[in-house]
């Protein structure tokens, strides 16, 4: 007998199959029904039972493909493959109100007429850091493409050699420069760049000196690089991309500063120092959503502003929402509500008592002491004291893979699997009781 007439058909598949919109589960159907008519034609024997187990495997890969939360157990507060800052309440129910209505995204009420996106989030943003003004885009890589075409194209922007880095996913700054049109011109060397290499470079064809922060690597040793304060006394602007988006280095939005911030820049003491420019992610350091921030002087941001490019990188009126949030509270003078920051400084000594609590539920788990860090690029080396459960498990990295079934992302360390504690909210520590209770 032929083998193929066994096959169950695409609607009796269908029909075992749950949680997915008709067409995307018709597609996993008929995927499954496929193979097994493959593997008959060579063949192998159907079992209906396998084709169904086939079409709910394949149903469950793209149901974990689609976007949804995710319990982040990795100890990275701002990691970027897991959506790096989550927003808190305040700028939440902003995005809800904005986005289920109406707004003066762009009106001025005061007026009746035409206003600018710029006025809320932008503004507050600004006063935040203490800039005449600040322009919100899309994200910081929109930012610096955009300062690059819009005040550099065609001209010169000189860069230290120790700066010419890649932050990762292929944003790579001799790249980004090439973009923009703008003609890079390298001085110094790669371990030390000195005011006298940029003073060197200086023609009628330079725009700009940009400075860039290493955010993602550290540098140590017989290393030197010029101060935003020296390189503002050579008479071309400054840009500084700070990356992270620490507004003010003293940290005054919270009672104490962490130490593990050690001597990340902040965008207000770039600009006091000089800087014509700073730009800034609003999804690292600023703990907010994914966006782009320029500020500093206004004659410069509005020639910005003015650029083709603005309009294909503008930030989208939720952005602005819940970015108005974030920077209300930094203006507010405490910060620690915003989620990034509450979890930066949670005490350790609480996230242990989670972690023996958590322990005492699951056979073989242990509280242990962890290193959690900032993440996303900012603060290469530095962590902060944490802690966790750990679980010993035959195979760790199968462990993982069924907690990442579960929605949970932890990692192996010593051949344990560690779901580090800073980074979970403690309303899903019960999720992650049971996650790690299926696992092993
Ligand atoms: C992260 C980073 C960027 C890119 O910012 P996105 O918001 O991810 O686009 C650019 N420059 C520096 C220095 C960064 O750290």
């Amino acid at each position: 007998m032929d083998a193929r007439r066994a096959l169950p058909s695409v609607d009796r598949v269908l029909a075992t199959l749950e949680g997915l919109p008709h067409d995307l589960a018709a597609e996993v159907a008929r995927a499954a029904v496929d193979a097994a008519r493959t593997a008959a034609a060579e063949g192998t024997a159907v079992d209906p039972e396998a084709v169904f187990a086939d079409a709910r495997r394949r149903a469950s890969e793209l149901a974990g493909r689609l976007l949804q939360p995710v319990v982040n157990a990795t100890g990275v507060i701002v990691h970027t493959n897991l959506g790096r800052a989550p927003l808190g309440p305040e700028a939440l129910a902003a995005v809800t109100r904005t986005a289920g209505g109406y707004s003066n995204l762009e009106y001025r009420l005061d007026e009746g007429r035409r206003g600018s996106r710029q006025d809320h989030a932008g503004a507050l943003l600004a006063l935040a850091c203490g800039a005449e003004g600040a322009l919100v885009v899309n994200n910081n890589a929109a930012a610096v493409l955009l300062v690059l075409a819009a005040l550099a194209r065609g001209r010169e922007v000189i860069v230290s050699r120790g700066e010419l880095v890649e932050i990762g996913g292929g944003f790579r700054v001799p790249e980004v420069m090439n973009e923009s049109g703008a003609r890079l011109v390298e001085v110094g060397t790669t371990n030390r760049t000195r005011l006298a290499d940029y003073r060197r470079a200086l023609s009628p064809e330079v725009a700009l000196v940009l400075k860039v922060h290493a955010s993602n690597y550290r540098m140590v040793g017989f290393v030197e690089s010029t101060p935003v304060a020296d390189l503002a006394a050579l008479g071309v602007p400054v840009v500084v991309d700070i990356g992270s988006g620490l507004l003010d280095e003293t940290t005054p939005w919270l009672p104490r500063r962490p130490a593990w911030l050690r001597d990340e820049p902040g965008a207000r003491q770039c600009l006091a120092a000089g800087a014509a420019l700073v730009s800034f992610s609003g999804d690292k350091l600023l703990g907010g959503p994914q966006a782009g921030i320029i500020a500093g002087r206004a004659d410069l941001l509005a020639v910005v502003a003015r650029h083709p490019l603005a309009r294909a990188v503008r930030a989208d009126k939720m952005t602005l929402a819940a970015l108005q949030e974030v920077a209300r509270a930094y203006l507010s003078g405490d910060a620690t509500e915003l989620p990034l920051w509450r979890m930066a400084t949670l005490a350790v000594d609480a996230l242990s008592e989670r972690a023996v609590a958590l322990a005492t539920r699951i056979p073989g788990a242990k509280a242990v002491d962890t290193e959690a860090v900032a993440g996303g690029g900012s603060l290469p080396g530095l962590s902060i004291p944490s802690a966790g459960v750990a679980l010993e498990a035959p195979d760790p990295d199968a462990a993982l893979a069924a907690l990442r079934t579960d929605g949970i992302v932890a990692r192996v360390e010593d051949g344990a699997v560690v779901c580090d504690l800073r980074t979970v909210d403690p309303s899903d520590d019960d999720r992650l009781a049971a996650a790690l209770l299926r696992c092993c």
